[in-house]
């Protein structure tokens, strides 16, 4: 128990009930620090439980039950953390917590069965989980809002059963139990009537594979015919590094803003776009950044410190929040200087990963698991190698043509969809080129049967894998539903690898076995 990484058993910690037995002991100076940024987020849920709306949206609505584990989540998304990956780490989650509250606050004073602030209903646009939402980075009096990630996204980050009653409520309505459990739960919500009702119109995408297909059927019709909100459909592209599809990308794209101006009255406003452009810019540079410096000897943005700010900032915000932008620019220093200062964020490296695949969202701590008990460094992951260019950010004739395509390729780009559809120079060719430059030697791989993309090149991961001498760890899981996978079925699956192939003991062995299935 103590200061340096690595010193403590954290599996100690663990009871076989809800929450832990006790805080991890980090030094005096990390855990104090640790401790008040805590009671910071249970300050920020305490404001937002004020406000009468949100009361009211507690109670109507079951999934706001998970938000009281998010002082818990936080401890196991920064579990094993000290110095300035404990800092990064509380300046994300703070961030995103109080974003979430935000828009969680904006969807009851809206929603019709809570706050029915009709004015604000009229400035909101529903988008999808997973959908980039460049398109509106040129309307600065609408709100772009997503009702599924505070629904199911951050809900089943918060309590690993948060989603399995809406796939229940989907199945027994008839729908198959072999799509992937995300589209299925996210459909189960609006057949369980447990959406909030608001929005002037909406913009779905065919983002995510058979089962979003079948889930946004679903939802469109309640929308539509039940709740008078029309909705776009915005068909992108399947093959969407080709540069034959790129001129009907961009249409789509106009048809998009079109839509929305018609629907709403609003107008699209050059100034904001590019406002919005150049922190889209920043973003993008900062991610750049951190990732070379995982390919280095000293990695010091490993894991879900990477993935999960990223996959915020990168889809939902995209430019619009600039608070994301000082943030960005903190966590660049930090990194900076912990990589000058040579920072270990595990007592030891034993492999280096790339992480591949979609991840499971009710062990998305996983990637801080394999650290601290194998000392297996995931480098990157599939969800964070997205957009790697620079889009136009200046305001001239021919970047406003320009600008079109540029929210087209981060709308094709868009994470999950970028490497699921397009085909296997994306999803595999690529992966192999990654794991060179990060210097890998293991690629973990995510896989749930739901993900027809990724399973059907399962063989052919593995010939290649083995062609090149790659180890390739298969992790089954079930994306949202840990009663088909739980997250001790998922460890034993690398455990095993470990033991097995490597021939390794773990660095921390009060980590292989867990007793944590009841817990959030
Ligand atoms: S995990 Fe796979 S199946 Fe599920 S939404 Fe993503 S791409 Fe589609």
């Amino acid at each position: 128990m103590g200061k340096e990484v690595g010193s403590c058993q954290l599996g100690k910690m663990y009871s076989t009930g809800k929450v832990r037995k006790h805080r991890e002991w980090r030094g005096v100076k990390d855990t104090f620090y640790d401790y008040v940024r805590w009671l910071g987020i249970l300050g920020i849920l305490g404001k937002f439980m004020l406000h009468p709306n949100n009361v009211k949206g507690f109670f109507r609505y079951r999934w706001m039950v998970n938000y009281l584990a998010a002082p818990m989540m936080i401890d196991r998304l920064t579990e094993g953390f000290r110095g300035p990956q404990l800092r990064i780490a509380h300046m994300q989650f703070d961030l995103i917590v109080k974003e979430m509250a935000l828009s969680i606050q904006d969807l009851f004073r809206a929603d019709r069965r809570i706050g029915n602030d009709k004015k604000l209903s009229d400035r909101c646009v529903l988008f999808d989980e997973n959908e980039m939402t460049a398109i509106m980075m040129g309307f600065p009096t609408l709100k772009g809002i997503s009702r599924e990630i505070p629904t199911l996204y951050t809900a089943n980050l918060l309590n690993q059963h948060s989603a399995e009653h809406y796939i229940d409520v989907a199945q027994e309505f008839g729908l198959p139990g072999d799509i992937c459990p995300m589209p299925e739960a996210e459909c189960g919500f609006s057949i369980d009537d447990d959406y909030c009702v608001l929005g002037k119109c909406a913009v779905q995408c065919n983002t995510t594979c058979d089962g979003s297909l079948l889930g946004n059927g679903v939802i469109a019709k309640r929308l539509e015919q039940e709740d008078g909100i029309p909705i776009f459909q915005l068909a992108t592209p399947m093959r969407h590094r080709e540069d034959d599809v790129q001129d009907y990308a961009a249409q789509e794209i106009r048809n998009a803003i079109k839509f929305i101006e018609d629907q709403t009255g609003a107008q699209w406003d050059w100034d904001y776009y590019f406002e919005c452009a150049k922190r889209v810019n920043y973003a993008t540079q900062c991610r750049l950044e951190w990732l070379d410096i995982n390919k280095t000897d000293y990695p010091q943005m490993p894991g879900m410190l990477l993935t999960l700010y990223n996959e915020t900032n990168y889809l939902g915000v995209c430019g619009k929040t600039p608070i994301f932008e000082t943030i960005d620019r903190k966590i660049s220093k930090m990194v900076e200087d912990a990589y000058k200062n040579k920072t270990m964020v595990a007592k030891e490296y034993r492999h280096r990963a790339v992480v591949w695949g979609v991840q499971s969202q009710y062990f998305f701590e996983m990637l801080n698991w394999m650290t601290n008990c194998w000392g297996i460094l995931p480098l990157t992951d599939m969800l964070s190698m997205v957009n790697d260019k620079m889009i136009a950010d200046t305001d001239t004739p021919e970047n406003r043509k320009q600008a079109i395509y540029d929210m087209a390729w981060l709308t094709e780009n868009m994470i999950m969809r970028n490497r699921t559809h397009g085909g296997y120079r994306v999803l595999l060719d690529e992966l192999w080129e990654f794991c060179q430059q990060f210097n890998a030697d293991v690629v973990i791989l995510w896989e749930h049967m739901g993900c027809k993309a990724l399973t059907g090149l399962h063989g052919q991961f593995e010939e290649q894998a083995r062609r090149l001498g790659i180890h390739l760890i298969w992790v089954t899981h079930d994306l949202c539903d840990p009663r088909i996978m739980s997250r001790q079925g998922i460890r034993d699956q690398i455990n095993r690898y470990m033991r097995t192939v490597f021939r390794e003991e773990p660095l921390d062995p009060s980590l292989e076995y867990l007793q944590d299935e009841v817990s959030w």
